[in-house]
C-alpha cells in the first residue's frame, strides 16, 4: 500500500514521519510544498504519476487564524481551491483522500459535544475556508475521510504548547483565556489514528471528528504545560474580552468522538494524560 502525504513537512506531517517504523505494510512518501503544492494541479498530476498512491494523507493547509482575516485570498487558495485540487487528482488516480479539518468550522454555540451531523457556521475565514474544502470532497470524491480536529500540539512545528514553554521560561506572570472550552490533541495521537483508518481496510468513507478525550480551556491547557515542565510562573486566567485577536473562536469547540472510535476500534486518550 503507498501513501502519499502532502504537507508532508507540517507539523502533522512529522509526527506521521515519525510513525513510519509502526507501519511496516505502508510504504510512505511525504511531500512537501515545493514538491507538492496543493495550488497546482500540474505539480500534483506530476507527483501522483511517479508515486502511484492508493491513499492521500492532506496535512497540508493554511493555518494561520488570525493572519487568514487579512489574507482570505490566500486561504482561500490553499483551503479550498487546493483541497479541490488534491481530490480531482485522487479521483483521477484511483486514490481515497483523508482530509484534516477544523473544529472553527462551528460556530460554538453548543454546550454538548459537536458531532458529525451537527450544523456548521464557520466564525472567520479560515473555519469558512476550511469547510468550503470539506464541501469540495463531499461534491468530487466518493473514497474520502474527513477528520476534523482541534487545538493541535506537538514537539513539532508551532503551536499553543511550545509558545507557552517558550513564555513561561521568558516571564514571570502570564494571563491565559479561561472562558473559551475544547480538547487538545496530541498531534502524534492524530497521526495514529489516520494510521489506524489506513490499516483498518474498512471504507468507512465520510467526516469524523478525533481529538484527545476530555474537556479543558485554554487556561487549563497552559496550567497542565507549566506544572509538566515544572516551570513556575503567575498564571492567571481571563475572557476572551481580555485579549482580542482578529479572528473569532468559538466560545465552545468539544467534538465527540464515538463515530470513529466504534467505526474503527480507534482508542482515544484523555488530553491530559498526553501533555508532555
Ligand atoms: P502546519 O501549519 O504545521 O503545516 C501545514 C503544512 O502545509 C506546512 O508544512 C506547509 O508547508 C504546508 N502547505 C502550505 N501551503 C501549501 C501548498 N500550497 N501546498 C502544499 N503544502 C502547503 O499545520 P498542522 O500540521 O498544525 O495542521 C494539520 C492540519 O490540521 C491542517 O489541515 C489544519 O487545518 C488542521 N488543524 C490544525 C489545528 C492546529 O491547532 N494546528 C487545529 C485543527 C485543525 P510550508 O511550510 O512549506 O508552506
Amino acid at each position: 500500500m503507498v501513501v502519499l502525504v502532502t504537507g508532508g513537512s507540517g507539523q502533522l506531517g512529522q509526527a506521521l514521519q515519525a510513525l513510519v517504523p509502526n507501519y511496516k505494510e505502508i510504504q510512505f512518501h511525504f511531500a512537501n510544498s515545493s514538491e507538492a503544492d496543493v495550488t497546482s494541479k500540474e505539480s500534483l498530476e506530476a507527483i501522483f504519476n511517479r508515486v502511484n498512491p492508493d491513499f492521500c494523507i492532506n496535512a497540508a493547509a493554511y493555518t494561520a487564524v488570525d493572519k487568514a482575516e487579512s489574507e482570505a485570498d490566500k486561504a482561500h487558495l490553499i483551503n479550498v481551491v487546493g483541497v479541490k485540487n488534491l481530490a480531482e487528482v485522487c479521483k483521477e488516480h484511483n486514490a481515497a483522500l483523508i482530509h484534516i479539518s477544523t473544529d472553527f468550522v462551528f460556530d460554538g454555540n453548543k454546550t454538548t459535544p459537536y458531532t458529525e451531523e451537527d450544523e456548521t457556521n464557520p466564525q472567520g475565514v479560515y473555519g469558512l475556508t476550511k469547510r468550503q474544502g470539506e464541501q469540495e470532497i463531499e461534491k468530487i470524491l466518493e473514497a474520502h475521510y474527513i477528520v476534523r480536529t482541534s487545538w493541535l500540539y506537538s514537539e513539532y512545528g508551532n503551536n499553543f504548547m511550545k509558545t507557552m514553554i517558550r513564555l513561561g521560561n521568558e516571564r514571570d506572570a502570564l494571563s491565559v483565556v479561561n472562558d473559551q472550552t475544547g480538547t487538545p490533541t496530541n498531534a502524534n495521537d492524530l497521526a495514529d489514528a489516520v494510521l489506524q483508518i489506513i490499516a483498518s481496510g474498512k471504507q468507512h468513507y465520510g467526516i469524523y471528528h478525533y481529538s484527545n478525550e476530555g474537556v479543558a480551556t485554554w487556561y487549563d491547557f497552559a496550567k497542565k504545560i507549566f506544572e509538566n515542565n515544572n516551570i513556575k510562573i503567575d498564571l492567571q486566567p481571563i475572557v476572551t474580552k481580555q485579549y482580542p485577536t482578529p479572528a473569532k473562536r468559538p466560545i465552545y469547540s468539544v467534538m465527540d468522538k464515538s463515530k470513529i472510535k466504534q467505526a474503527f476500534g480507534i482508542e482515544v486518550p484523555n488530553w491530559d494524560a498526553r501533555v508532555k
